[in-house]
């Protein structure tokens, strides 16, 4: 045979797979990989770097280098050359390695007679495993040939790694997938909770890194590919036509399936020794390499698209399907990368908790997890990556925290918080049926948000009085085209029945800014949230409004209406909202339906400006609700969604309560009811500090019922209000210190 690049590789990887099988410890299989992989190179130095914990690399095995450094010269990711492959995740190609930037000495290595360097990273799917370095002493750049070769042999390792081939003695040997793990997210729904993992979408495993026969492996690499072009074209010709979002993705699958440069390299990575699968894995692990690297949000879903498309290749050509036949936990706690929110409501209650390793607090999911009052923790990386399935995994919403194999102390101590929870849960149960009166006599009126017809059994267990907000966006998001009148009709009319002759708010689309349809055209705006939303999308394009208004009236059949305008600044949008509702009333009289027994039409306060308007309005709006949420947005300018401002102002500073108080005000005057029904609403401390202020109504996630009664019965709202007067008169910022020491001087 000739001694092609093509062969010699295929040797090599073939002698790697050899010692795979015959040396039983990791060690010892790490020392006779080096000493090949030198070999085979030419060099005089091959030395392998696995990542001891996320930030350090360890030297684990090494030909050349001096043997004492092994398990002793560590370095951080970053720093020295090595570092710097592991940091970039590319590989350093020098003649002269001492002159590169970032050069770092270690004297115990002996590595100063050593010139040039090529360093590759060793990584499966975007996570970093390790460091794979070849040394020699004459000053010679490495051919293309030879970093590509060592690519592949890195890609080998990668899945040795994964496969547990290295577990032995020293740090970075230890085994994965055993150790525990905390991660650090976000909070999107409060909460905690103790499960088993169920990975959304489990990982395909290559068992077989290594393949003999490249014709055979090119065989069945462009029979997958065929078979998945054949998949996307019929999946293009069923999407449907107005789906412009959902087109646009399968025609960038297609243009990567039909990728001349995609499938070339690997059919490289086959003629190198690499199977099939392992070629597939090599490209998507580059692809996601990169991803983290882009900062062109267009690009990175076009990387993105790339993974999936990767991972039905790797599912086509390994057999392994979603269904892994691993069975549901009883408690399942969903881990995924990210989750579509119809996926979520599928899963529906039986969910324990959702951890997503992206995802924002206004997405979708974290819509639905809301929705269903499943604790979410996001943005919590490499979950996905670490999860088993079966993992025992701890939740703490509240936190954003999420213990992966907890250590039996953490689970003890986690346990006891959920009794405690428990417990609180049922004294609240025992105040259910009483009002949230405080000890001065004031009674506020708790109302439930909701948004699914699964939510409504929650009515009587909470203890609410009604739905003081049902956000009707859900039956909107999770389907692939707008809803039909009879549907929504429908669901309406369900609600309503479950509701049973308790009062339910519904709130008209809000759409855009976070929310935006999988149907609808996305706006190209600077600033979503400021720009063509809600009301002013209702507005702009009645037709969807008014099929909604008319759902309702037939909904409601004869019964009472409560409608609800989102994001209204002024009065004219009130106005003609409240127009449109009449000419919908007037046309649905003349088709004979029955109309609403009362009627009652509101508008969201969601902007500073609408606290400011006319008179008028007040008097014409039967009822208001303040949108916490978005007008804590607005009055502070610091967006609801952005990590680094959204907690960076207390709902309790002086000014935002001084502002409520004006609203409270102004509705007084003009006789107009008024609740709150942002998140803060359903926040003990903060809804004591809101009736404090003159608040009267409060709608919030039906758990949130219980805690915030319970304290309300406990305090006098006017010794409350004195505090936050005095805090006021001293200059403080936030009434939140005073109140706290109020409460403890309570008890
Ligand atoms: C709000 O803004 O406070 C609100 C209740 O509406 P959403 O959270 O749906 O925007
Ligand atoms: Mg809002």
């Amino acid at each position: 045979m000739t001694k092609t690049p093509e062969t010699e590789s295929r040797k090599l990887l073939s002698r790697l797979q050899a010692v795979m099988a015959e040396a039983d410890a990791g060690q010892e299989r790490l020392d006779r990989i080096t000493h090949l992989i030198a070999d085979s190179m030419g060099s005089e130095v091959c030395s392998i770097y696995l990542l001891r914990d996320a930030e350090t690399l360890e030297l684990c095995a090494t030909q050349g280098l001096a043997a004492e450094a092994v398990h002793v010269t560590r370095m951080r990711i970053g720093e020295g050359l090595v570092g710097r492959v592991a940091r970039s995740a590319r590989p350093i190609n020098t003649a002269n390695a001492p002159d590169e930037r970032g050069f770092r000495y270690m004297p115990e290595t002996g590595e100063e007679r050593f010139s040039s360097f090529l360093g590759v990273p060793i990584q499966r799917l975007g996570e970093r495993l390790g460091v794979l370095v070849v040394q020699s002493k004459d000053a010679r750049e490495f051919s293309e040939d030879e970093v590509y070769g060592l690519e592949v042999v890195a890609m080998v390792l990668a899945e040795m790694t994964e496969l547990g081939a290295f577990v032995g003695e020293g740090a970075a040997l230890s085994a994965r997938h055993t150790s525990q793990f905390m991660f650090k997210g976000v909070c999107a729904q409060e909460g905690a909770a103790m499960g088993h993992v169920w990975l959304h979408e489990p990982r395909v495993v290559v068992t077989r890194p290594v393949a003999e026969d490249p014709d055979a492996e090119r065989a069945r690499l462009v029979e997958a590919v065929d078979q998945l072009r054949t998949d996307i074209d019929q999946m293009l010709t069923r999407a449907p036509v107005g789906d412009a979002e959902q087109r646009e993705v399968m025609e960038s699958y297609r243009m990567f399936a039909r990728s001349r440069g995609w499938l070339r390299r690997m059919e490289e990575d086959i003629a190198l020794g690499l199977s099939a699968e392992a070629a597939v894995e090599k490209e998507q692990s580059s692809a996601r390499a990169r991803m983290e690297t882009v900062p062109d949000a267009y690009l990175r879903d076009r990387l993105h698209d790339l993974d999936d498309l990767s991972n039905r290749l790797l599912r086509r050509l390994t057999g392994q399907g979603k269904d892994t036949g691993a069975e549901l936990p009883s408690d399942p706690v969903l881990v995924a990368r990210n989750i579509g929110p119809a996926e979520l409501l599928d899963y529906g209650r039986s969910l324990k908790a959702v951890v997503l390793e992206g995802g924002s607090v206004g997405s979708h999911a974290a819509i639905v997890a809301r929705a269903l009052a499943i604790p979410l923790v996001i943005n919590a990386k490499r979950i996905a990556t670490e999860a088993l399935n079966g993992d025992p995994v701890l939740v703490d919403g509240d936190q954003g925290i999420v213990h992966l194999r907890p250590e039996d102390t953490v689970a003890s101590a986690f346990r006891d918080k959920l009794a405690m929870q428990a417990e609180a849960q049922e004294r609240y149960a025992s105040i259910r049926d009483k009002p949230a009166e405080s000890k001065c006599g004031t009674v506020v009126q708790l109302n439930m948000n909701a948004g699914l017809m699964a939510d409504l059994p929650s009515l009587p267990t909470s203890g609410a009085e009604g739905v003081g907000l049902f956000r009707t966006e859900l039956q909107f998001l999770t389907r692939a085209r707008v809803p039909r009148r009879g549907e929504l009709a429908n669901l309406y009319a369900r609600v309503m029945d479950a509701a049973g002759g308790k009062r339910v708010v519904f709130r008209t689309l809000d759409i855009g800014s976070d929310k935006v349809l999988p149907y609808m055209k996305p706006q190209d705006e600077p600033n979503p949230a400021l720009g063509w939303r809600a009301i002013r999308v209702g507005l702009d394009k009645p037709g969807v409004m008014r099929m909604q208004l008319q759902a309702l009236i037939r909904a409601a059949n004869g019964r009472p209406l409560s409608v609800m305008f989102p994001f209204i600044a002024q009065l004219d949008e009130f106005t003609q909202a409240r127009d449109h509702l009449m000419r919908e009333m007037d046309r649905e009289a003349a088709l004979g339906h029955a109309l609403p027994e009362t009627l009652q039409v509101g508008a969201m306060l969601e902007t500073p400006s609408l606290a400011f308007a006319p008179p008028h309005f007040f008097e014409l709006a039967d009822f208001i609700s303040i949108g916490g949420n978005d007008l804590k947005q607005f009055f502070f300018a610091a967006d609801r969604e952005n990590e680094r401002v959204r907690r960076r102002y207390d709902t309790l500073n002086v000014s935002f309560l001084t502002f409520l108080e004006q609203v409270v005000h102004r509705c007084a005057e003009g006789d107009t009811p008024l609740s709150f029904c942002g998140e803060d609403a359903g926040r003990p401390v903060e809804a004591v500090c809101f009736a404090a202020m003159g608040l009267r109504s409060l709608s919030m996630r039906p758990a949130s019922i219980g805690p915030v009664k319970s304290l309300l019965r406990r305090v006098d709202l006017r010794e409350a209000r004195a505090v936050i007067t005095e805090a006021r008169a001293t200059g403080a910022q936030s009434v939140r210190d005073g109140v706290m020491a109020w409460l403890k001087r309570q008890g």
